[in-house]
């Protein structure tokens, strides 16, 4: 047979009645996605300097399918015929399908933006398949997939991807995978110009778009302002100072732009497409929440999890966490609550964020709860789970919400740090968390200077850290020390720390102060809710009877374990009176919770 018969052959019927589709040449070679070097190239351009990561296998962001796994594929889509210039979604599109290729041949394109042109990221052949992580978040589509050959795709909807998930355990594996790989190739490609975050590096509004951008895993590029490349960028996109921070996507500018403002047009508020009512939403998205949600979704709850700020909680915040279960040489807070993320992703539960929760109506309206949330959304759903944890304390100085952001910071990771490296820091406290940032920032080339209150910096924090802080040769722990007075412009650049002991006051450069003194719990958005002294909430054998009011006298049963002493809420986690406060805790209170969940939901019918 030759080449030519092959081929039409192959164009009858281009995945069935042979061997592999892919070992025909050119036939359905595997997607061409983009690689890094475009984006590191680009970047040079910019004058930025090489990125240096690890390229993400191509076999896993384009896998090869064999005959029958890719025909089971075709089941869970509907055929469509395309021609060439067929536009299959473009940037700004909702709920995007999966896009398989049975025939014939697609691109996905960045758009041109003000400062770069269009560009082709992809090129998906017959046997391949178009698609990535936004399938799951729910994220707006933000670049175009057009026909380059005539033939057939199938649209696999988000519907029934979540059903493949769910049933096709071999199948879900390589494509959710294959999600996975494509949105770290995509971030490292000229894809990141989709989405270009401007400011200033130390801005608090500009960090917090950033530490949001970081959180949700968005493709995104950004600029300093204060470099050639920054600069360069906000004269083509017509932007001023003011307008900072800004965003620049195909088709808008965010001016001023903040988190909620940048989930509104990339579709990551709350919205609901099903008219059902939730059976579980969970406030939270803290490894408490993302615990609950993973099991509640995986044990086939319609589960929707919100967090106010963005996912991971404080333990996003924690550079190295040592004592997690499994992980002898620690995982970053960021990697374990990311991978976390996916996971309930994959079992199908809608996760909104930035997305605050304002009031619950202690009664329940039916059968339901409801939930209000800042925007004027209410969610009714069977079961609330509260994962909120503990806010911050911060120090009664003068100045102080003037530094917030911008030189006073609550967590230690890389891109607080990028600010002070090298010069000099303070970190205030003396738990493990406070222990943790000394050791992390003092490994960034930082004098640090360890303010402790208390007399013995033994006293609260784990014996492996102080050995490891007294060893290093930049930290100086100062106990019975208390920070004083904040001093600065725009930036704080000086801190006073008085000594206790003798009342004397020294003032010292300090270009971060890292605040690490405890919290309170996040619940003053509740009311009727039973609470200890402290303000954190008590559950099940907590409660007492003048607690529980007359809704339980019809319910016939006792709290359920984690359930408050309004009936059908939950509460888990650090918000959790006499929790402790610990990543391994949290997961498994959250994890323990659906169990009640499940049970309590029972009780409604
Ligand atoms: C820097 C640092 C280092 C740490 N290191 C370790 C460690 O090494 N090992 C360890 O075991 N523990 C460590 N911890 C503690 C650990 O991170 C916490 O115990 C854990 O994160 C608690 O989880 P949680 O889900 O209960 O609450 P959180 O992680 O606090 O999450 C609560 C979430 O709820 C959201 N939220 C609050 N109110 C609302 C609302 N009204 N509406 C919507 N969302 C809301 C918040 O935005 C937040 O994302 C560390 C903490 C910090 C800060």
């Amino acid at each position: 047979m030759t080449a030519m018969d092959e081929r039409s052959r192959a164009d009858a019927a281009p995945w069935a009645g042979r061997g592999s589709v892919f070992s025909q040449a050119g036939l359905a070679r595997p997607a061409d996605w983009a690689t890094p070097d475009d984006l590191d190239r680009l970047r040079a351009s910019h004058g930025r300097r090489r990125l240096g990561r690890p390229l993400v296998p191509t076999s896993v962001a384009s896998p090869r399918l064999d005959d029958e796994l890719f025909a089971r594929l075709l089941s869970y889509g509907t055929p469509q015929e395309i021609h060439r210039g067929d536009v299959l979604f473009r940037p700004g599109d909702e709920d995007a399908d999966l896009i398989v290729v049975a025939r014939g041949s697609v691109e996905v394109v960045r758009t041109a933006t003000a400062d770069v042109p269009a560009a082709t990221v992809a090129v998906v052949d017959a046997g391949g398949f178009v698609g990535e992580l936004n399938l799951l978040t729910g994220q707006n589509v933000y670049l175009l997939c057009r026909v380059r050959g005539a033939g057939t795709v199938y649209r696999v909807s988000p519907e029934r991807l979540r059903q493949l998930m769910a049933i096709d355990v071999e199948l879900s594996d390589i494509v959710f995978k294959a999600l996975i790989a494509r949105r770290e190739l995509l971030q490292r490609s000229t894809a990141a110009l989709a989405v270009e975050i401007v400011g200033g590096a130390r801005s608090a509004a500009a960090l917090a778009l950033r530490t949001y951008a970081a959180r949700q895993r968005l493709i995104h590029l950004w600029f300093d302002a204060d470099t050639p490349a920054g600069r360069a960028m906000m004269e083509s996109s017509g932007l001023t100072e003011d307008d900072l921070p800004a965003v620049v996507m195909s088709g808008t500018t965010l001016k001023q732009a903040t988190p909620g403002g940048l989930a509104e047009k990339l579709g990551l508020s709350y919205r609901r497409s099903s008219t059902k009512p939730v059976d579980v939403t969970i406030v939270g998205a803290g490894p408490a929440g993302l615990a609950a949600a993973v099991y509640g979704a995986s044990e086939g709850l319609d589960t929707v999890l919100l967090d106010g700020v963005g996912t991971g909680g404080q333990a996003a915040a924690s550079s190295r966490i040592e004592n997690y279960f499994g992980f002898p040489f620690g995982l970053s807070g960021a990697d374990l609550t990311g991978l976390a993320v996916l996971q309930a992703l994959k079992f199908g539960a809608q996760l909104a964020s930035p997305c605050q929760a304002v009031k619950l109506d202690a009664d329940r309206n039916g059968d339901l709860l409801r939930l209000h949330l800042e925007g004027g959304e209410v969610i009714d759903s069977k079961a609330v789970v509260i994962a909120t944890g503990a806010r911050y304390r911060v120090l009664p100085l003068e100045r102080w919400p003037d530094f917030e952001g911008a030189g006073i910071y609550y967590a230690a990771t890389e891109l607080e740090a990028r600010g002070c490296m090298g010069s000099p820091v303070t970190v205030v406290g003396g738990a493990n968390s406070a222990g943790q940032a000394a050791l992390y920032l003092a490994g960034r080339g930082s004098e640090v200077s360890l303010v402790v209150r208390g007399p013995d910096v033994a006293a609260e924090m784990s014996a492996y850290l102080v050995d490891r802080l007294q060893a290093h040769p930049r930290v100086t722990v100062r106990c019975r020390s208390e920070v004083t007075r904040l001093d600065g412009g725009d930036f704080l650049q000086e801190v006073s720390i008085t000594d206790r002991t003798n009342d004397s006051t020294q003032a010292q450069p300090c270009s971060g102060l890292f605040c690490f003194i405890g919290a309170e719990p996040a619940t003053s958005w509740l009311t009727g809710i039973a609470t200890g002294d402290d303000g954190f909430i008590r559950t099940d054998v907590q409660l007492n009877d003048d607690d529980l009011g007359p809704a339980w006298a019809t319910l016939r049963r006792q709290p359920l374990p984690f359930e408050t002493n309004i009936p059908g809420v939950f509460a888990v986690g650090d918000v959790h009176s006499g929790s402790m406060k610990r990543v391994a805790a949290a997961t498994g209170e959250g994890a323990s919770a659906i169990a009640s969940v499940h049970k309590a939901i029972s009780t409604l019918v």
